[in-house]
């Protein structure tokens, strides 16, 4: 497998078919950036938009993903950043690292978007105390 060494943006409506090595595929109107796994494996990386998700910036034609891409769910457990175009590869993550990691997403998401089981916090209880639930 060849390792891709960098990578560049293309804004997208709709994320094309076919993804092209090299390239990191930007949707806005979906809230969703794709790419090809960049140790050249050819899995599909899809990573949502948004506070909690990825962010996407192109400073001087140079694309910055933040934070990092992990692909734990693929055979080849790649962790890298894309950074200013370039890719800079990173430590693999143990299987307890990985766990820490989904949990601390799904914290924040929760504050974020008050997902899950419901709160503890005043908002939640004054919420109850409207709905009576
Ligand atoms: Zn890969």
């Amino acid at each position: 497998m060849i390792r891709i060494k960098s990578i560049r943006a293309e804004y997208v409506d709709a994320i094309p078919v076919t993804i092209t090595d090299g390239v990191l595929y930007v949707s806005t109107a979906y809230g969703t950036a794709v790419h090809k796994c960049c140790c050249g494996c050819g899995q599909e990386v899809v990573t949502p938009l948004g506070p909690t998700d990825w962010s996407v910036t192109v400073d001087g034609g140079a694309v910055s993903v933040y934070p990092s891409i992990g692909n734990w769910n693929f055979p080849c457990r790649s962790h890298y950043w894309i950074n200013c175009g370039q890719i800079r590869w990173a430590e693999q993550w143990s299987d307890a690292q990985i766990r820490y990691g989904r949990q601390q997403d799904r914290i924040a998401k929760q504050r974020q978007y008050g997902e899950g089981q419901a709160g503890t916090g005043f908002w939640a209880w004054l919420w109850r105390s409207i709905t009576g639930k």
